[in-house]
């Protein structure tokens, strides 16, 4: 692990913050909002998830996809909270369950990986102020010591939350709304993202990466959910 002194700074000021506000607003678990005394999460809904395999459980665009839990339970909780409420904090939870599941993965090389994170449009970058996804990928990286590079996926087109829509209407809504800019990587790409439903926005991302020539390349998400096919 590599930190430099800005970094461990920045994370000692992260934690330093996160204690004060605890002390002026009582901690409550992510979950189910009961009062708790350290971490994000109380011991019943901690329980509450359920892990998937370490094997990869799909492959799009001849990429395996790799996720550590479906998107149930105090998972779902934890994902919304980070991108819905501000609570920024979950990022470090997410990173370090990410973390835990790719050191069981057995068949793929580890060194020289490079996280690139599902980007957000810059709308949703303003109203939120920062991309969810590239938050846990930072944790994730601090973890790791593998690089991140959050620049070169960029997504162009704004698009509707998918919640409510099948595959064909996911597929329509996220065509040709990221770009790919060129670079070059030796080594693994890490394509990271909160929750994958259909898989229609990694596989328009890893055609992109496709055409550009890229084939060690694995999706990497938190959670996936039960309807995905
Ligand atoms: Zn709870």
């Amino acid at each position: 692990m590599k930190f430099n002194l800005f970094t461990r700074i920045l994370a000692f000021l992260k934690i330093l913050f996160r204690e004060i506000l605890d002390l002026v607003y009582k901690r409550k678990c992510v979950g189910c909002g009961c009062a708790i005394n350290n971490g994000i999460v109380c011991k019943t809904c901690v329980k509450d998830v359920e892990n998937l395999s370490y094997f990869a459980q799909g492959i799009i665009n001849g990429f395996p996809v790799y996720s550590v839990f479906y998107y149930t339970g105090f998972i779902k909780s934890l994902i919304h909270s980070l991108k819905f409420k501000h609570n920024k904090i979950c990022a470090c939870y997410a990173a370090k369950y990410l973390f835990d599941y790719i050191k069981n993965i057995k068949d793929i090389d580890f060194s020289n990986a490079l996280i690139i994170p599902v980007s957000t449009h810059k709308k949703n970058f303003y109203k939120r102020g920062y991309n969810n996804v590239y938050e846990i990928g930072l944790e994730l990286s601090k973890l790791t010591g593998f690089k991140i590079n959050n620049d070169v996926l960029i997504k162009t087109k704004y698009t509707k939350p998918q919640f409510e829509m099948n595959y064909n209407q996911r597929r329509k809504n996220v065509r040709n709304s990221f770009y790919l800019k060129d670079f070059s990587h030796e080594g693994l790409i890490i394509l990271l993202d909160d929750i994958v439903t259909t898989g229609s926005t990694l596989e328009t991302i890893t055609s992109l990466f496709k055409e550009k020539g890229f084939s060690n390349l694995i999706c990497l998400t938190l959670s996936k959910t039960k309807l995905n096919k």
